[in-house]
């Protein structure tokens, strides 16, 4: 039950009843004891900035921010911070002395997942990135301060991929090419297209996976996604889904809020579970 000092948070998007984001937060808040609420709140496209305005004014203390609304909530942000400056996208807005505070935790819930829970470790790693969208710009970096032997981003429109390159090329010699361009095997393969959202995958060659390469699928599923399935077939070292990025990048946005950071093992197996 809210009273006068449970701080309001949320999450807002458009679908966002699917969203598992309040079930982790209500889990990771009565883990730390924090008195916090948080809920789901739909926004029809194009009234963001409005939404906004009335959460800081009915006092809601942060929101974390999915599709469609993560570049609104980058241009509405009073101040970001250099990691949300480079991913041009922001997952994570925080309301306090009158400012707008954008964040995103996607890259480094993707890094912590896979260094913290999967023990992969990414110095000197060959590392291939599939698709050059929102979700591979939020990634690359936190990518990068992990020093990664090398950086290839590989997508169907490969004017895309340069862009991306050209945002980071000053921090790290990135790759681009198209998928037809691929010839050698990596350590790791993260799938940072929709393409699984459609059961469809990324016209990549076989020989980039090895007997011991990582497969990560941004995507998530109760079902083996067709990346990762594709992967088994091909006795890939490892195959990942995204369920644990998306449990660490919550985990950031609570420390943000709340300055603790929680565990997350209970709650991947939660929702793994279910
Ligand atoms: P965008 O729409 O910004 O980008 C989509 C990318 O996928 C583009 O590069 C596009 O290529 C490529 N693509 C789409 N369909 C195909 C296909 N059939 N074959 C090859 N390439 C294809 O999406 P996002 O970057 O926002 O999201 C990408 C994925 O990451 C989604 O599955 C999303 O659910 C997941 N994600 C997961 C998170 C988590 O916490 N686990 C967090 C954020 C995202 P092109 O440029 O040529 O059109």
């Amino acid at each position: 039950m809210d009273n006068t000092n449970t701080a309001k948070y949320g999450v807002v998007g458009n679908p966002i009843s699917h969203s598992k984001s309040p079930s982790i937060h209500q889990t990771f808040a009565l883990q730390t004891k924090q008195d916090i609420s948080y809920k789901p709140f739909l926004v029809a496209v194009g009234d963001f900035e409005q939404a906004v305005t009335d959460f800081i004014a009915s006092g809601v203390s942060g929101v974390n921010v999915t599709v469609p609304f993560k570049e609104d909530a980058w241009n509405l942000a009073t101040k970001l911070s250099t990691r949300a400056l480079l991913a041009g996208a922001v997952n994570t807005l925080s309301f306090k002395d009158g400012e707008i505070f954008g964040d995103n935790t996607d890259g480094i819930g993707l890094v912590r997942d896979l260094k913290n829970n999967h023990g992969f470790d990414f110095a000197g790693k060959k590392v291939l990135l599939l698709g050059a969208g929102g979700a591979v710009r939020g990634v690359l970096g936190p990518i990068i301060q992990e020093n990664p032997a090398s950086l290839t981003i590989a997508n169907r429109t490969l004017s895309k991929a340069e862009q991306l390159k050209q945002i980071f090329v000053s921090d790290f010699a990135i790759s681009s090419c198209k998928y037809c361009d691929l010839d050698s095997s990596y350590d790791l393969i993260i799938n940072g297209t929709s393409a699984s959202l459609n059961n469809e995958l990324p016209p990549i060659p076989e020989v980039v996976v090895g007997s011991s390469t990582v497969l990560y699928d941004m995507m998530y599923s109760q079902q083996t996604t067709t990346f990762n399935h594709w992967g088994q077939n091909l006795n890939a070292g490892s195959t990942i889904d995204g369920l644990g990025m998306l449990v660490e990048q919550a985990a950031e946005a609570f420390y943000i809020w709340r300055g603790v950071r929680p565990v997350t093992d209970d709650v991947f197996t939660k929702l793994r579970n279910h």
